[in-house]
């Protein structure tokens, strides 16, 4: 090692190495060596010198003589290690070379290693290298393992934003076909289980056709929106999903809820479009919006399914439309359909 070589000067980017020795003459041949390969070297005299030194950059090594005054390198080593816990830089600790208490006190204290003094060059510039090295992979490493769980996060995001899209119907926002078909297969399987009710109630908008070539496709659009609006505010519980179809047709979902609930609802919603009022000058039956609506309730069981309960709904809503549009039937299991009349809220047998 030939110590009054040119220096060379290392860039901005070089690797930080702090230097924590009162004794000046060692001070200075340890910033010349380092500088000469390549690092940047900054030296201070004590143990609270280096401690403020880290405030403004922390180093990426830290050489530390162990015996020092005002703050000795056991103790500032200590304090590093709290201070910065796992983004503390590596220290090497500077020992006498036949002090093997202060080399064990060093580890102990949470030095990755020691050089002893008076230096053997190739040693010291070989660990200091190692030692660099290994803590900047450690510090890429943990940057990317940092990068990774962000765009974890994000994925994890962008999926539930995109399981809500894919839930919600675009027009109406209300849940759609694919949230009711499965919603409707899971409270069918859990009331089985809790052998409960399970109610399903679908409405159809009377004459939309006519509506959308009456006021055009953007009124329909709106009527939609409305109608959507008011099925929502028939439900109240938690549980209750309100779906949109198909194009005029909604589907409410009501788990523990027997007939008279159904009924209930169905006239419910009925009532609330006739208050509503939004005019169909093209509808056969009233100045209004009317909707046809089957319900059906029952305790799920074999042979029956899902696929069967929307089955009845559909055949109860077949039965309003041709009653007359604008009624609320119900279809039990052994075909009976009850009728909500088309003037008043009063239920009675058809057949
Ligand atoms: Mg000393």
């Amino acid at each position: 090692m030939n110590l009054t070589s040119e220096t060379t000067y290392p860039s901005e980017h070089a690797p930080l190495v702090l230097i924590v020795d009162d004794d000046a003459v060692s001070n200075l041949m340890l910033t010349q060596v380092l500088q000469q390969d390549g690092y940047r070297v900054l030296s201070v005299d004590n143990g609270q010198a280096a401690l403020t030194a880290c405030k403004q950059e922390l180093p990426d090594i830290i050489l530390m003589d162990a015996i020092m005054p005002i703050m000795n390198g056991f103790e500032c080593c200590q304090e590093l290690r709290s201070a910065y816990g796992i983004t503390c830089p590596p220290i090497l600790m500077i020992t006498g070379l036949n002090d093997s208490e202060s080399v064990e006190f060093a580890y102990d204290v949470g030095a990755v290693d020691y050089v002893p003094k008076p230096f053997q060059w190739a040693v010291l510039r070989g660990r200091v290298r190692w030692t660099i090295n290994a803590h900047i992979d450690h510090q890429k490493l943990q940057q990317t393992l940092a990068q990774e769980r962000l765009l974890r996060q994000e994925l994890r995001l962008l999926n539930q934003q995109l399981h809500r899209l894919a839930a919600i119907d675009g027009l109406t926002g209300i849940a759609n076909r694919r949230v009711f078909n499965e919603t409707l297969g899971n409270e069918w399987k859990r009331l089985r289980r809790e052998e409960a009710f399970l109610g399903l109630v679908m409405i159809d908008i009377d004459y939309f056709k006519a509506y959308n070539d009456h006021y055009g496709h953007l009124e329909g659009d709106k009527c939609l929106c409305q109608v959507a609006q008011i099925i929502q505010t028939c439900v109240r519980r938690p549980a209750d999903v309100v779906a949109r179809y198909g194009g005029e047709e909604f589907a409410l979902i009501l788990p523990h809820t027997d007939f008279e609930g159904v009924i209930h609802v169905g006239k419910m919603v009925r009532q609330q479009l006739q208050e509503l009022a939004i005019p169909h000058a093209a509808s056969e039956i009233k100045p209004w919006v009317t909707a046809s609506i089957g319900v059906v309730a029952t305790i799920p069981s074999p042979p029956n399914t899902s696929k069967s309960l929307i089955n009845w709904a559909d055949k109860a809503l077949y039965e309003a439309k041709n009653n007359g549009r604008n009624q609320v039937v119900a279809h039990t299991i052994d075909g009976f359909k009850l009728m909500d009349s088309l003037e008043d809220a009063t239920t009675s047998v058809a057949s």
